[in-house]
């Protein structure tokens, strides 16, 4: 089926804008202040901190550039090793394509497609230099056992929370569970600063310099002791004197140069607004999933990706798992297709990409996570701008199209269906 042709598919946009955004666009445009590095950005920053539970939190253009800097800040040396999933968008470990250093796809638990922390376990050693994970979908990973283990060899853990704003973890959210967290605001994502944008979170103090170095055009970089009294070797010209502490150094160990990843003030206004909005969506979100976990619940050989009591799912993704087998799931596929539903398996396992295949990577290192995503996995649409309608239609459909692939169980709710967690953190 055409994309167009779908009755339900996956979103144009992840989230909804109104009126509101708008305001507020209007409102910075005509007020005449910059629209750089001004003070909306900052305070999308402080409430974005304030909602993940973290005591920094600094904005970038992308999702992608927030994980290049959270991998710049892991120092990482070739020999070193970094410990992760092989269930995830690229952009999650691409960076490390360039720093030489040898990488571990651990396997995924089966339940939620997040790295298995038994996995995570088994694999660090004192060469692991970070343990980078996602919260698939928006279901949280296991995070107590995940940061212990890498913590245990001074390991930093990064977190991929591209997924996961709106998501609870006994009472914590993600981008606070381990030492920096990595958002997204891409157009597809629960919120949106206007099509791009991303956002790194974390508590560590000495790492606000680091990153707003690189982030506002300047190299990270550790000055050298402070020159020894007497005349300098080089004398400075005046309008050196403007930075001293940087061109009168004698020495500077230059980590990083620079870039320009400043978000703009037309995003962080956007962002606030989105992320006021992020509860109702969110709740949306889960209403659908709730609909569709009743539904799907119902048939045998159906699993869902349902978390337990105490861990609340963002639902960036609905995904369910079809046990019956490869010719089930194809079936089951083509039937949805059929009734005009959108189906897509995200994500085709990061190993056997061409870029980790070269570097000796195998079908056969992770074979749940290949199992599930050749035979099992599916997702469905699930986001807030689908109407109620919509929501019918879809859930109909997919009944539908379970009917004629697999047999229902019987009509009371599943074991596995506990009732959805809410969106209470309580404060750190
Ligand atoms: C979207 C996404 C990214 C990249 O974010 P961008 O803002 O698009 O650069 C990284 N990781 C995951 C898991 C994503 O879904």
């Amino acid at each position: 089926m055409d994309d167009q042709d779908y009755q339900v598919s996956f979103p144009v946009r992840g989230s909804v804008l109104d009126a509101a955004e708008l305001a507020a666009l209007t409102e910075l445009v005509g007020s005449g202040q910059t629209l750089s590095a001004g003070s909306r950005r900052t305070v999308f920053e402080r409430r974005f901190a304030e909602h993940v539970g973290t005591r920094h939190a600094l904005s970038v253009t992308s999702g992608t550039v927030a994980l290049e800097l959270a991998i710049h800040l892991a120092d990482l040396r070739p020999g070193d090793e970094v410990v992760t999933t092989p269930q995830t968008f690229s952009a999650t470990i691409h960076p490390l394509v360039a720093h030489g250093v040898r990488v571990r796809f651990c396997d995924v638990d089966p339940a939620s497609l997040n790295i298995d922390p038994t996995s995570v376990e088994a694999a660090v050693n004192d060469r692991t230099a970070a343990v980078i994970l996602v919260h698939y979908g928006g279901y949280p990973a296991e995070m107590d056992r995940i940061v212990a283990a890498a913590h245990r060899y001074g390991a930093v853990v990064i977190e991929d929370c591209a997924h996961a704003l709106g998501a609870t973890w006994h009472g914590r959210r993600p981008g606070a569970l381990g030492d920096i967290g990595c958002f997204s605001f891409h157009n597809s994502k629960n919120i949106t600063t206007l099509g791009e944008g991303g956002m790194l979170t974390f508590d560590r103090d000495e790492w606000v310099e680091r990153i707003d170095r690189i982030r506002s055009n300047q190299p990270d970089v550790e000055l050298g002791p402070p020159r020894s009294p007497g005349p300098p070797p080089t004398p400075l010209l005046p309008w050196m004197r403007f930075s001293e502490e940087i061109y009168g150094c004698d020495y500077a160990h230059v980590r990083r140069p620079g870039t320009n990843a400043t978000m703009s003030e037309a995003a962080a206004a956007v962002g606030i607004v989105q992320l006021d909005r992020l509860a109702v969506m969110t709740a949306r979100r889960r209403y659908i999933a709730n609909r569709l976990d009743e539904c799907i619940g119902r048939y045998a050989q159906v699993r869902l990706h349902h978390p337990p009591a105490g861990v609340g799912h963002a639902y960036h993704l609905y995904t369910f798992f079809v046990e019956a087998g490869r010719a089930t799931r194809e079936h089951l596929v083509r039937e949805l297709d059929r009734r005009g539903v959108e189906v897509q398996l995200r994500y085709f396992p990061l190993h056997l990409t061409p870029e980790w295949r070269a570097r000796g990577h195998r079908p056969g290192e992770c074979p749940v996570a290949e199992r599930l995503w050749f035979d099992q996995q599916i997702n469905l649409p699930c986001h807030p701008a689908i109407t109620d309608a919509q929501l019918d239609y879809l859930v109909e459909a997919v009944s539908a199209a379970l009917d004629m692939t697999l047999s229902p169980v019987d009509s009371s709710p599943p074991a596995s269906l506990v009732p959805l967690t809410d969106h209470t953190v309580t404060p750190a």
